[in-house]
């Protein structure tokens, strides 16, 4: 019998978002699997799926690695009283740090190049953290040196959170973003395909999906070209490796150049009205040419990429600019 009244109505809400919470953190994960069905008739016979991780309470796939991270400090007695969170980071770590610290009530210390937008410093300075700038010369190579710096010179002033090294970073994706891609497709997924920053997504999603079936492909994408990279995408080994990529666990690298991550951003937005970021765009732009080439040779396929984060977090307001320089 079909339900009826109110209990239609408690039917007709989506499980995803049928939630009462305690804490805004309880709202990290469990994000949405969207299918790009515009976007994957460029490959008859092959789908492609990606992750919504702009569902994320502070906007971004980071939000898992950060509350994993101070989760596990907190636990472990890292960050007590007295103690600050402190990390480098230029962007969605430093937003997701800032969201996390503020609901769990710790005190968050985020080390940026100069010249990172108005924005992201609003951002983070809304919630409550404090900042400290690094050379904006050297990029979030120089962001990474200040923040080791400042930590060996009072190391019982902070905890280093350390996103390039801590093991919670790709763990966060091991224990939710690769049960969560297998749960969505029904265990239907044949390749996963997302770029490289710190490469905690990669590594630890790829990592639980190779466990779960050994045939699953694991592709990164990084940026062809060092210096114009795509925004929070990192190309290696020219910047800093970080400790926690482990490459055995990937079974190909896409390189990607710029222009074909904004292209297909703005495809995203124009054709699946998903207004995301330029590394999100070239995260389906590397699945869209995975894809491809499955369809090509006649194979069917169900491909999973990751959209880190919204589009308007780019945006740069001159205006604003000026009158909040920091
Ligand atoms: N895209 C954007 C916009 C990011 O901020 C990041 C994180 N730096 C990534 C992709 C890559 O994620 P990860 O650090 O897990 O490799």
């Amino acid at each position: 019998m079909l339900p009826t009244g109110r209990e239609q109505l408690l039917t007709d809400l989506r499980p995803a978002r049928a939630v009462r919470t305690d804490s805004i953190v309880d709202l990290v994960g469990n994000t949405p699997l969207v299918r790009l069905h515009h976007i994957e008739r460029d490959a008859p016979g092959v789908e492609i799926w990606a992750k919504c991780e702009f569902c994320n309470p502070a906007g971004s796939v980071k939000d898992r690695a950060a509350l994993r991270i101070v989760r596990d400090a907190l636990e472990r007695g890292l960050l007590r009283p007295g103690v600050r969170l402190i990390d480098s980071t230029s962007g969605n770590t430093g937003i997701a740090y800032a969201m996390v610290g503020a609901a769990l009530g710790v005190p968050v210390t985020l080390v940026m190049p100069e010249n990172v937008s108005a924005p992201r410093k609003q951002v983070t300075t809304a919630y409550g953290v404090e900042i400290v700038y690094s050379s904006p010369m050297e990029g979030s190579d120089g962001a990474i040196r200040l923040a080791h710096e400042l930590v060996e010179r009072e190391p019982d002033r902070w905890h280093y959170a350390d996103q390039y090294k801590n093991p919670n970073n790709p763990l966060a994706h091991y224990h939710t973003t690769a049960p969560e891609i297998w749960q969505q497709t029904g265990g239907r997924v044949t390749h996963f395909v997302t770029g490289i920053g710190t490469s905690g997504t990669v590594v630890g999603t790829s990592r639980r999906l190779h466990e779960l079936d050994p045939a699953i492909r694991c592709i990164a994408i990084q940026p062809d070209d060092a210096m114009h990279g795509l925004e929070g995408m990192k190309h290696l080994p020219s910047s800093i490796v970080p400790a926690i990529y482990d490459p055995s666990v990937l079974d190909d690298t896409i390189w990607m150049p710029t222009d074909e991550g904004w292209d297909m951003a703005e495809r995203l937005a124009k054709e699946e009205g998903l207004f995301v970021g330029h590394s999100s765009g070239g995260n389906v732009a590397g699945a869209l040419r995975v894809a491809k080439q499955l369809s090509a040779e006649g194979r069917r396929g169900v491909v999973v990429t990751i959209l880190c984060d919204r589009g308007d977090r780019y945006f740069v307001p001159l205006r604003w600019e000026k009158r909040y320089l920091w």
